[in-house]
Formats: C-alpha cells, sequence, structure tokens
C-alpha cells in the first residue's frame, strides 16, 4: 500500500527553476492521515507481538492521533482507550466522536496531570483502572513511529533532493530524514511555537538508531502564532491553493508547511534545479 506521488506545477515555483512533487499520504487511508497510520503501523504489530489486546494512547481533544488510534485498533481488533487532555465536553467534537464511533472508551485527564503523562505514577494509575494495555505515547512519537517514517522514502520513485514535512512531535521528520539516501536532505516546518523541535528530533533518531543524522533541519518561521492557529493570510492562501489545484490542504499542517515551502523558493533558498517531495498527510 503506497501512496501516489505527483507533479505540482505552480507558477509559483518555474521562475526559480524548482520541481515540486507532492506525496499523498493524505490518501494512504480512509479514515485516518497518512502519517499517523505510518507511525502507527510498527506499534501495532509490537502490541500484537507482546501479547496485548488494549492500546491506551493520548492526545488533545482535536488530536488527529487518537481518531487514527481508534480506527486502527478497530480494524486490528485492539481495543482502545484514548486519555483526553483537560475536562469532558459534551456533545463531542467530531474527532473525538470519530474516535468513540470507533469503539474507544475515552476518559479525562486535568492539564496539570496530563503534563505529567509519562510519569510511571500516572501510567501505573491508567493501567490500575485499564487493566494490561499497550501505551502509545501522544502523537506515536516513539521509535516504532519513527521506523515507520523511515519507509516513506523508499516508495518515492522520482530523483529528489529535499523532502519536506509538517513538525508537530517531529516523529514525521526524525523517520524521513534517517530514511534518506546519502546526499538526500530533509526539512521540517514547525507547526508550533516554542518547543524543543529540535532536540526531540535528535532524541527520537538516538533512541531509535542510536545515534542522531545531521541531513535535517527545522524551519520554526511559519506556525502562525502555534498550533491550530489561523490567519485570514492563511486562509487566503489555502482558498487560493484549493483554486489552483483542486488540492484542500489541511491548515493545522499541511497548509503551514506548504506556505512556508513556497515562501522559501520565492526568497531563493533553493538552487535552480532543486527537486523537492512535500508530503502531505
Ligand atoms: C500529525 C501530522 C503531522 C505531524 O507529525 P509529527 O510526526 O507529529 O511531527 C504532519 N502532518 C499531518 C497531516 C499530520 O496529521
Amino acid at each position: 500500500m503506497t501512496s501516489p506521488l505527483v507533479e505540482l506545477h505552480d507558477d509559483r515555483l518555474e521562475p526559480h527553476g524548482v520541481r515540486l512533487y507532492l506525496k499523498r499520504d493524505d490518501l494512504l487511508h480512509r479514515d485516518v492521515p497518512g502519517n499517523k497510520w505510518r507511525k502507527l503501523r510498527h506499534n501495532l504489530a509490537a502490541a500484537t507481538e507482546q501479547g496485548h489486546t488494549r492500546l491506551l494512547t493520548f492526545g488533545g481533544a482535536y488530536s488527529n492521533h487518537l481518531r487514527a488510534v481508534a480506527a486502527a485498533g478497530r480494524t486490528f481488533g485492539l481495543t482502545t482507550v484514548g486519555v483526553v487532555r483537560g475536562e469532558e465536553h459534551l456533545p463531542l467534537n467530531d474527532s473525538l466522536a470519530f474516535a468513540t464511533a470507533r469503539g474507544m472508551h475515552l476518559t479525562y485527564l486535568d492539564r496539570a496531570t496530563y503534563r505529567r503523562k509519562t510519569e510511571p505514577a500516572v501510567l501505573a494509575a491508567l493501567v490500575d483502572e485499564f487493566g494490561p494495555c499497550f501505551v502509545i505515547p501522544e502523537g506515536g512519537a516513539n521509535a516504532h513511529g519513527v521506523r515507520g517514517c523511515a519507509e516513506l522514502p523508499g516508495e518515492l520513485d522520482v530523483d529528489f533532493d529535499v523532502v519536506c514535512v509538517a513538525c508537530g512531535t517531529g516523529t514525521t521528520l526524525a523517520g524521513v530524514a534517517a530514511g534518506l539516501r546519502d546526499g538526500g536532505r530533509a526539512l521540517g516546518f514547525a507547526v508550533l511555537r516554542g518547543g524543543f523541535l529540535d532536540e526531540d528530533v535528535r532524541l527520537l533518531q538516538e533512541r531509535t538508531f542510536g545515534v542522531a543524522r545531521t541531513n535535517w533541519s527545522v524551519d520554526h518561521d511559519f506556525h502562525f502564532g502555534g498550533y491550530a492557529r489561523r490567519t485570514p493570510e492563511l486562509d487566503e492562501f489555502v482558498a487560493d491553493f484549493t483554486a489552483r489545484h483542486a488540492v484542500v490542504l489541511d491548515r493545522v499542517y499541511e497548509a503551514k508547511m506548504m506556505y512556508g515551502l513556497l515562501s522559501r523558493v520565492r526568497a531563493g533558498a533553493f538552487a535552480e534545479g532543486t527537486r523537492i517531495v512535500a508530503v502531505l498527510g
């Protein structure tokens, strides 16, 4: 199962001699964004191998990751528990309604406890309540997730120089960079403000492969105010992109990456002849 790769013809690129391809991971799975799917694949295999029948994971109320775990659990016959940051609000929003419709049991942690969710005492209390379970970190940010994303470059059947991804936890960037052949580079666009994304990517690579790579970097200039924040300028960009290309960019991730990438191209950040793959989904 691989997603299509399509060349994008855009008159904002052509003057700079840059070629751009879209890797349509958004089409990888009907129910969940593709990169979430990539990050879960090896987690599910590990859970099954270790004899677990239940997955437990974490996310905000609008989390694509919770949706993805709920759908994946249903597909693979594993029960799922979603630990949601903050209080319960009824009726459930679309993301959480989708998760419960796929059989996910939701439980809520206040923000202070949620921040300590990786501490043994907090995890032990959850296991006490829900029984033994395979715990997947928020956003699928573990070595299994990194390994799944490292498989992406091998699916690209064109010659390319740079792969661009949007970064939340940085797991996708860590994996994609590690999966590149020599000479390839990966560029991540941060959708969150602040944080320690570069450090997180390094740590994820070290934990997964024993060593961090130096073939990637993070662009921090296009978060538009922070996670899930948007501006009229970004909305206008998305509408224009849809009109030009009939591709609807997701505002949390894809729109910020694409806006940032086109800005960098126009500013001359890429040499003439550079071939870029931008990952959607
Ligand atoms: C979750 C998500 C990302 C961010 O992935 P990380 O591995 O957490 O950095 C990027 N793009 C899309 C469409 C996503 O859903």
